[in-house]
């Protein structure tokens, strides 16, 4: 009976019901974003004020973490009123939290900031359909997706600071003062990262995925039809493909980059023994005070996972032309990369802000435990950094006059949405290789002018999810 789906039905039917048969079988309860996975059928019951409603609180969490239900109001405008009628079903749909300890407000659940990201990419045509969960990792949910075609991509929905935001939050109010920033802030910082880093390898040869396009902490990129090497017990040519992935290693110093993360978790593999790397919001640059040590600790992971989990001792393969590859080969500075990078949109106090985070993780502890959303087991605990500090966009000082969070409150300080603003969003876009930090606020006015004049159809509610084979992690 247990191996039945009858089983599986009733559980899932128990958890949905919140019955605490768990509590009571002593189990551990599930990861949070098994309470809150991603129903994109839900996008099908909601309007176009519900959508206003919705990014009128995403506008209003940049400048505080709990948006008080008038400020809400006060930025959806809408124009027959009902905003709180928007906001209830919402609620219902766990796409915000209601808050009433300090003050009565709303904040957005990770849902409320995947559903945000979603439209926008089905706005732009990118992709329509939203399958099946194709991985949980440390600091991500990633999704199997299609276009109008049919054709599967992977979306990447970054959680940064889901272990340590309660703490981080709880400090304060206020999300702009001091290094603390909001997770909404901190996962497009990480996916605007990504994306410019996987553009940018992607069109230096190196074997990642394609980089589509991105939107807040969403990155759409190919579909990888290819198992993580931790699922792999045997290869036919291991030391071919360590040889491969030592000179991978090399390459990335080579261009200024150390991944940190290089492990059996994010090196995909084919069934032909073809490697692809994925995951790169930790990476540094070579100019890192610690580069060399993440350096020779990724090589470390390599090394033990190949001798315990493959049988293969790169060490007592006398055939093997180098064990290690050389930290010596690193190119002294960065190259292009760097000015490559920040071009993209990824700039050096957006580093600082995800350095921030690690120091968060550092000096705070786990929350009360009341959040619905925010605690996630990890599922990569052998090789990971202790914590991922990084800096990838080291090197000489720049002038970046553009100020992010002035940048960001300046709709919400009006207290609406700018007229400059809704032209911006009436423009057409300019192509989705643009799609990174610098569009998104542009985003973020399209996805509000384009919710007010409903010109989004969802279709993505109207399509069978798309067919996946794929093992996730
Ligand atoms: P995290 O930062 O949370 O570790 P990853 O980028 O490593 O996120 O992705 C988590 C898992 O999702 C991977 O282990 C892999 O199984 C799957 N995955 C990620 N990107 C792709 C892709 N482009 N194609 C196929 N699977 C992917
Ligand atoms: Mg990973």
């Amino acid at each position: 009976f247990r191996s039945s789906r009858l089983y599986v039905c009733l559980l899932l039917i128990l958890e949905e019901l919140r019955f605490p048969w768990r509590t009571l079988c002593h189990l551990p309860q599930p990861t949070a974003s098994y309470l809150m996975k991603l129903d994109v059928n839900v996008l099908r019951y909601l309007g176009k004020d519900d959508f206003r409603v919705l990014t009128a609180v995403e506008m209003g969490q940049k400048n505080h973490e709990i948006v008080p239900s008038s400020l809400v109001d006060t930025i959806a405008s809408l124009k027959h009123g009902g905003t709180h009628k928007c906001l209830k079903e919402l609620l219902r749909h766990k796409l915000v939290h209601h808050e009433s300890k300090k003050y009565d407000g709303y904040r957005l659940t990770n849902m409320g900031y995947d559903f945000l990201a979603i439209k926008t990419l089905t706005a732009r045509g990118v992709m329509s359909s939203v399958g099946r969960k194709i991985g949980v990792g440390k600091e991500a949910d990633v999704y199997e997706v299609a276009d109008d075609e049919g054709n599967r991509m992977c979306l990447k929905l970054h959680r940064l600071g889901r272990t340590s935001f309660r703490a981080v939050k709880s400090k304060r109010d206020y999300l702009r003062q001091g290094s603390h920033y909001s997770w909404l802030y901190l996962s497009r910082l990480s996916a605007v990262k990504e994306f410019a880093f996987m553009r940018a390898l992607q069109t230096r040869g190196l074997p990642v995925p394609e980089a589509i396009d991105q939107n807040r902490h969403a990155v759409l990129m190919s579909l990888v039809d290819a198992f993580p090497l931790v699922q792999i017990k045997e290869l036919a040519s291991p030391a071919r493909i360590y040889t491969q992935l030592i000179d991978l290693m090399e390459r990335l110093a080579q261009m200024g980059l150390v991944h940190c993360d290089f492990n059996e978790f994010n090196i995909l593999i084919n069934e032909e023994e073809e490697i692809t790397l994925i995951d790169f919001p930790q990476m540094v640059s070579t100019n890192h005070a610690n580069a060399e040590e993440l350096f020779e600790r990724d090589v470390d992971c390599l090394i033990r996972f190949f001798s315990k989990k493959l049988g293969y001792v790169p060490s007592l393969d006398s055939a093997l032309k180098r064990v290690r590859p050389n930290f010596q080969l690193a190119s002294p500075s960065a190259g292009d990369l760097d000015s490559e990078l920040r071009a993209s949109g990824f700039k050096r106090e957006h580093q600082a802000a995800l350095d921030s985070v690690a120091e968060d993780d550092s000096d705070s502890e786990a929350g009360s435990g009341e959040e619905e959303e925010e605690e996630e087991s990890s599922s990569e605990p052998e090789c990971e950094p202790e914590a991922s500090s990084s800096s990838g966009s080291d090197g000489e000082e720049e002038e970046d006059s553009e100020e992010e969070a002035s940048e960001e409150e300046a709709d919400t300080k009006a207290g609406r949405a700018s007229p400059a603003a809704v032209a911006a969003a009436e423009k057409p876009r300019e192509g989705v290789a643009e799609a990174s930090g610098k569009d998104s606020d542009n985003d973020d006015a399209a996805s509000l002018s384009t919710v007010a004049t409903g010109i989004l159809s969802m279709r993505i509610s109207g399509r069978p999810t798309p067919a996946v084979s794929l093992v996730g992690g």
